[in-house]
């Protein structure tokens, strides 16, 4: 399975925050056996949302929207989702009902959360009140992270693919060292290298076997220059 990330909000491409949503996501989809091609982010405005949840559904089998969930004018994620899919947005009654048992009356500003893309699957939030939905390959989570992540959590089992297996190896020699190296695990073991160069180099490697994984970190350290 193929996945596209997408975060919502002007406050994360002006780095007043830090996008952990993605990378928490991107983490669970991968423990998952999910292979996340591509993290976009997008500002608070309903067209750039379209048209990027557009592209990402045609792309990828599926797609997670995160922010922009809620009743103020900067949270348009709904209307971008929709027209996305030439969809209206209509008040969702399951959605009513939750905001109700959370205590907000029908005739609440609030419930304008409850609006959601015509012909979608509303989502509960179990850690705050705005839901999210899924509408076609899209789920859409709010932006919160304790509520984005209980969100995925309640349907993690839809995201799934081959689990592939990783080793880290730290060398302590320059990255330019090891490019033999690199081409001898590749071809002997037919693992994927990945190369992280900092004070040492992190080294990940991964296979869809764990021995193989094992085998070729084994080989890697034992084939280290000791200084
Ligand atoms: P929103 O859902 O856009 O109304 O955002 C609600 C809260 O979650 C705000 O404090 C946002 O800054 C925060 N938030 C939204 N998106 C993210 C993200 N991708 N990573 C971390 N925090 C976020
Ligand atoms: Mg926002």
């Amino acid at each position: 399975m193929r996945a596209g990330i997408l975060t919502v909000g002007d406050e994360l491409l002006a780095g007043d925050t830090v996008d952990t949503n993605a990378t928490w996501l991107a983490e669970r989809l991968t423990d998952r056996g999910v292979t996340v091609e591509r993290i976009s982010t997008v500002p608070d405005r309903t067209e750039a949302i379209a048209e990027l949840v557009a592209e990402y559904s045609d792309r990828y089998d599926v797609v997670i929207v995160t922010g922009g969930l809620g009743p103020t004018h900067d949270d348009v994620t709904m209307d971008g989702v929709a027209a996305a899919f030439g969809r209206e947005l209509r008040t969702d009654e399951q959605a009513l009902e939750w905001l109700e048992a959370d205590g907000y009356s029908r005739g609440d500003l609030a419930t304008g959360t409850a609006d959601l893309p015509e012909g979608s699957d509303p989502l509960h939030n179990e850690a705050g009140v705005a839901p999210g939905c899924i509408l076609e390959n899209v789920y859409v989570f709010p932006g919160v992270p304790d509520e984005m992540k209980a969100m995925f959590e309640s349907v993690a089992d839809r995201f799934a693919g081959t689990i592939r297996h990783v080793e880290h190896v730290t060398i302590d020699e320059a990255e330019s060292a090891l490019i033999e190296r690199f081409a001898q695990l590749r071809e002997q073991f037919g693992v994927k290298v990945g190369s992280y160069p900092g004070e040492t180099v992190r080294v990940k490697i991964e296979h869809e076997d764990e021995s193989v994984v094992r085998e070729a970190a084994a080989w890697l350290e034992a084939n280290a220059v000791v200084s």
